[in-house]
């Protein structure tokens, strides 16, 4: 049965509550009551509508991220934030507790707040120019809106191959179609050079490659190499622009820029730093984007710089981290980390069995030989699976039990996560 929840001065000058923020505890139980309204509370008197408003209210104010293990095999996975970041790194950021000179010279004139970042991306990747935007999808936006605008009725020609959803419902085509006239060549699983020649109209200023990221084509397929796109674009004194989306490496990304204008990447997948955008290329198209006024709305602030510096400067010495070394071990070490674990779990329903991790965040691979701990407790694999990712360890619900695959947990966890385990057995 619906009861009326309390009138609002007698809630909020309820005793309990003394201590806390009024202002805010109105609006959170402006919007209780109002959720009330639609499916009851099983609230029936004041302190237990004190006792809920107080727990919303602590929910709210909790640390903003849990971490977690993460045992799903997927090593850059965007629900569980992409790339580990280094420690040290982390560390060193207290610095921004005070001013620093993000925009200021020693002299004390304006700055390019990029300016040590895009010295770093052209040393390391050898391109004429560079700018980081906050994420890669910005690039999209800002090659499409500087070098082909809707608004001065010019066109982009994108292969009908590489329409694709780079995960949570967004498309990369959705976004150039938001600022550039689209004109689609080809046909999904083939595309030649001459359906790129027969599209080109005096309004074409701009050719994109969307690189495929999470699938592949195979069998019946065609597509048109990055050179002959670049010999046609430049031919036509119009731009080739590859998005790659993520690095693959740093020698292919060298070879990518030989052959476009542009190229752009994310800086969270396997470049394995912070969200971020990297666009390299011809130094006059780069800063073409720079100067466009939507370069501004897609800035990156003073900690995904201060990172990506970092991140770069440690690949620049050779240094790894955390994605390379993941990537890096081998199957004695995979075995080694499994055998660990289930040696941890002590007697539980625990099998050892051959598993298929992937690389993630959007690189197309083809799976890499790992292990992983088959958990087949005597219960509902579903619950089991639930009380586990709510305990912090994030695994894999299968049909025949919750798989913990070990590639991407770090050995110092292993501990942690039996604890975890053992408790929800
Ligand atoms: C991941 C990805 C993007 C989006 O990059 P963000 O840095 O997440 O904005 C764009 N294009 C491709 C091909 C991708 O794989």
């Amino acid at each position: 049965m619906k009861t009326n929840p309390p009138a609002m001065h007698v809630l909020l000058n309820a005793p309990a509550l003394k201590n806390y923020p009024k202002d805010s505890l109105k609006s959170l139980a402006t919007a209780l009551f109002k959720a009330h309204q639609e499916t009851p509370f099983t609230c029936t008197n004041l302190d237990e509508w004190v006792g809920l408003v107080k727990e919303r209210y602590h929910a709210v104010m909790s640390p903003p991220l849990k971490p977690l293990y993460n045992a799903t095999g997927v090593v850059l996975s965007t629900n569980l934030g992409r790339a580990c970041l280094e420690p040290s790194h982390l560390k060193e950021l207290e610095l921004l507790s005070g001013y620093v000179n993000l925009e200021v010279d020693d002299t004390g004139k304006r700055a390019n707040r990029c300016h040590l970042v895009q010295e770093l991306l052209k040393m390391l990747f050898g391109a004429e120019d560079a700018l980081i935007l906050n994420n890669n999808a910005s690039a999209l936006v800002l090659v499409a809106s500087v070098f082909a605008p809707k608004a001065q009725n010019k066109e982009t020609l994108l292969s009908y191959g590489q329409l694709v959803e780079i995960g949570g419902h967004f498309r990369a085509h959705e976004l150039l179609d938001c600022v550039t006239n689209l004109k689609f060549v080809g046909s999904t699983n083939k595309t030649y050079l001459q359906d790129y020649q027969h599209a080109l109209s005096p309004q074409t200023t701009l050719i994109t490659t969307i690189h495929l990221s999470n699938f592949l084509q195979q069998g019946f397929v065609a597509s048109v190499g990055a050179k002959e796109l670049f010999k046609l674009a430049t031919a036509h004194k119009i731009l080739f622009y590859e998005d790659l989306g993520s690095l693959q490496s740093v020698p292919q990304v060298q070879k990518f820029l030989k052959h476009a204008h542009l190229v752009s990447f994310s800086a969270d997948k396997l470049l394995g730093s912070v969200q971020g955008g990297i666009v390299l290329g011809a130094k006059e198209c780069v800063q073409a984007l720079a100067k466009h006024p939507l370069y501004r709305a897609f800035r990156a602030d003073k900690i995904q710089i201060y990172m990506l510096a970092r991140s770069l400067q440690a690949h620049i010495q050779g240094q790894t981290n955390p994605t390379q070394r993941f990537l890096a071990q081998d199957q004695d070490a995979l075995l080694n980390k499994a055998l660990k674990l289930l040696q941890l779990l002590g007697g539980m329903p625990a099998t050892l069995i051959e598993t298929t991790a992937l690389i993630g965040g959007g690189v197309v691979d083809t799976g890499l030989k790992s292990f992983g701990l088959l958990l087949t407790p005597k219960r509902d694999f579903k619950e089991f699976h639930n009380v586990l990712h709510q305990q912090g360890l994030a695994c894999v619900l299968r049909s025949d039990g919750v798989l913990l695959d070990t590639f991407a947990l770090f050995e110092k966890d292993l501990v942690g996560i039996a604890r975890i385990v053992k408790s929800a057995l």
